[in-house]
């Protein structure tokens, strides 16, 4: 009789290498394996679905490092089931992260999933970063190099897990998503600008599959057109209520359609619901406030998060 490993015959599973694995799921998480242990790169918020991702990763090796790329619930559900040795995430996004209750309210309500007992949500405790840093992490495991570095824009604490390498780039939401709550569009662009010159043959994005170079730039041009658009909104004198009235300003069918997405099924279904209310409502006001800076006035990493629960 074989053994099945985990996720063999799983279409979410995308191998970009031998060491480097995405499992698309919601948000896509990442894996890279080295002679002494592995490194995780966010996890599944479901904790039905971070079972068989952390059979898949014992079976790889130890796991030595998760790294929280960001302080959404989303992100940051999964290091209680995954057991890393050391967690890790900027300190900015240590700051801003989700109390035990935030963290089961958002398990009850827009990251609901049906398959999930009331009583594992009920006995939830999050589990918080034994590592932080601020602006720049360099970590070397089992001979290769990793830089962490602190990439504001989706949030102001946003972190990049650079594998140089394995030639891959974990940028979590920095790539395509509509989600700017917590965030600044200058920021963002900015940080892209700079992603674009990393050398590496892949972006592993939070809620997408791995991307190109010529993707991000799609999406940084996607990017610069919803400012524009907030700016052409604003000088019409809408509010942000309006802006989302008119349906906001990114223009989502176009960032997201005609892409391959497996993680699609994976979305909790609240999330919909909620994404087209809330969200875009704080989203339009975040642009709007942006318009109304110079681009030289940006909010940094330096100054502090600017992120709110949302
Ligand atoms: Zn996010």
């Amino acid at each position: 009789m074989s053994t099945q490993l985990a996720l063999e015959d799983d279409p979410r599973l995308i191998r970009l290498t031998d060491e480097v694995y995405v499992f698309g799921t919601y948000p896509y998480s990442g894996l890279v394996v080295t002679d002494e242990g592995c490194i995780a790169i966010d996890g599944p918020m479901s904790p039905n679905i971070c079972a068989p991702w952390k059979e898949f990763i014992d079976a790889k090796g130890p796991l030595r490092y998760q790294v929280y790329c960001e302080h959404h619930s989303d992100h940051t559900i999964s290091a209680p089931y995954l057991q890393p040795e050391v967690l890790v995430s900027s300190e900015t996004t240590r700051g801003v992260m989700d109390t035990d209750e935030v963290a089961r309210e958002a398990m009850r309500t827009w990251g609901a999933y049906p398959d999930v007992d009331s009583a594992v949500i009920d006995g939830y405790r999050m589990a918080y970063p034994t590592l932080t840093y601020r602006g720049r992490l360099n970590l070397e495991l089992g001979g290769k190099r990793f830089t962490l570095f602190e990439a504001p824009g989706h949030t102001m604490g946003s972190t990049v897990v650079h594998a140089i390498d394995d030639r891959v780039a974990f940028i979590a939401d920095l790539g395509a998503t509509p989600a700017i709550q917590s965030g600044d569009p200058v920021a963002w662009l900015t940080t892209i600008a700079l992603l674009e010159t990393l050398d590496v043959d892949w972006y592993v994005q939070g809620h997408m599959d791995p991307m190109r170079r010529e993707d991000l730039h799609e999406w940084r041009l996607a990017l610069l057109g919803a400012l524009d658009t907030a700016r052409e909104r604003d000088r019409e004198g809408l509010t942000p209520d309006q802006i989302v009235a008119q349906g906001g300003v990114f223009d989502v069918a176009k960032i997201l359609g005609g892409k391959t997405f497996l993680g699609r099924d994976d979305i909790p279904p609240g999330l919909l619901t909620f994404g087209a209310g809330a969200l875009q409502a704080i989203g339009a006001e975040r642009m709007s406030e942006a318009v109304h800076r110079h681009p030289t006035d940006s909010l940094s990493a330096a100054l502090g998060p600017v992120s709110t629960q949302e």
